[in-house]
């Protein structure tokens, strides 16, 4: 941390900024130059908020040199994270599909689902059991019949289960039964939510919060990590801007910026993101090219009945021949996409 002290500081006031990192056991060095006083501040400064600095009668401007998120930061592990899904790897090349309906709704679709993605390549089901809408009156998901239902699919298929939680009262039986769990964009921020995820050994797919910064993003991935669970899985769905034209816009350059930040993987959800099918297979391409470890897709036997996000929803056709440009698509860009 660099501060940046006001021209008109006093040496008393200097005095008390120096004691103030030195109490907290942080070296501090004088750099200035001639008008301009500064100092850097040297040691883990993590736990020294911004606020508390500016607080400090004298300091002008902080510059931060060290990110705030330590455990999901590259600087003190430049290797990138594989998380082993029941045998499926996500993240280190690989490229990981992740399709399915955006609600569970009965066995027949669930299943019908899962068998046509599994024939096209996919490698995880996902399916939403808690639904977060934002009109109560909206369906609202199976709830605990859509876990059973997703099981039963991923009985049938052997395809590893993902499904998105929404209170901490149902963390022990999605560690129970489910293969990854997804916090929802409106989740991001939920800090006791991702507190409890933290202290669980599972794979969390943590998405990016609807209006959130990348950093701020990766500081909810540090919540789980700091509690000691180390597989995160980050996911770009797009985030909220001007524009009405798509439900979302994709910020493709986001997985670029965690790719050089962080060593978690990073997947796109193009669905969401876009809000309308038309458009799912060339933002997948697009996330491919870019540098994504994976998607994650919906997929409808009949969108047009859909309970929930029918409009972005491929039909399994539709999607059996994305899979198919993917697949060519892959090797050119150095990924691989598993059988
Ligand atoms: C979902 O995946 O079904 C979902 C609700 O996504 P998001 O949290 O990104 O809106
Ligand atoms: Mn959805």
């Amino acid at each position: 941390m660099i501060i940046r002290m006001k021209q008109n500081i006093t040496k008393k006031e200097y005095e008390n900024i120096v004691k103030y990192f030195k109490d907290r056991d942080l070296e501090v060095k004088d750099a200035s130059s001639g008008d301009v006083i500064v100092v850097g501040i040297i040691g883990d400064t993590t736990k020294t908020m911004d606020s508390d600095v500016y607080a400090l009668p004298g300091v002008d401007t902080i510059t931060r040199i060290q990110v705030p998120y330590k455990k999901a930061s590259k600087t003190f592990h430049p290797e990138p994270t594989v998380i082993d899904v029941c045998g499926v790897k996500i993240g280190g090349g690989n490229f990981t599909v992740m399709a399915g309906p955006c609600s569970v709704e009965n066995h027949d679709q669930i299943v019908s689902v899962a068998n046509s993605v599994k024939q096209s390549g996919a490698h995880i089901l996902r399916g939403g059991a808690y639904k977060p809408r934002t009109s109560p009156y909206a369906f609202q998901g199976l709830e605990l019949e859509g876990l059973d239902l997703l099981m039963e699919a991923r009985e049938e298929t052997r395809l590893p289960i993902i499904t998105e939680i929404q209170s901490e009262d149902l963390i022990e039986r999605f560690v129970k039964d489910v293969d990854i769990i997804q916090v929802g964009a409106r989740n991001m921020q939920n800090f006791h939510l991702l507190k409890a995820l933290g202290k669980i050994d599972k794979p969390i797919l943590l998405k990016r919060g609807l209006s959130s910064t990348i950093e701020e993003w990766l500081m909810a991935a540090e919540y789980i990590l700091a509690g000691g669970n180390d597989k995160v899985i980050l996911c770009e769905r797009g985030i909220r801007t001007f524009e009405k034209y798509t439900r979302n816009t994709l910020d493709l350059s986001a997985v670029l910026a965690v790719k050089e930040l962080s060593h978690l993987p990073v997947i796109v959800d193009p669905s969401h993101a876009a809000g309308k099918w038309s458009m799912v297979e060339d933002l997948s391409k697009a996330a491919l090219a870019v540098g994504a470890d994976g998607i994650i897709v919906e997929v409808h036997n009949n969108p047009e009945c859909a309970l929930c996000d029918g409009a972005q929803s491929l039909k399994p056709e539709r999607f059996d021949n994305m899979m198919k440009q993917l697949k060519l698509i892959a090797p050119i860009v150095g990924k691989k996409i598993e059988e």
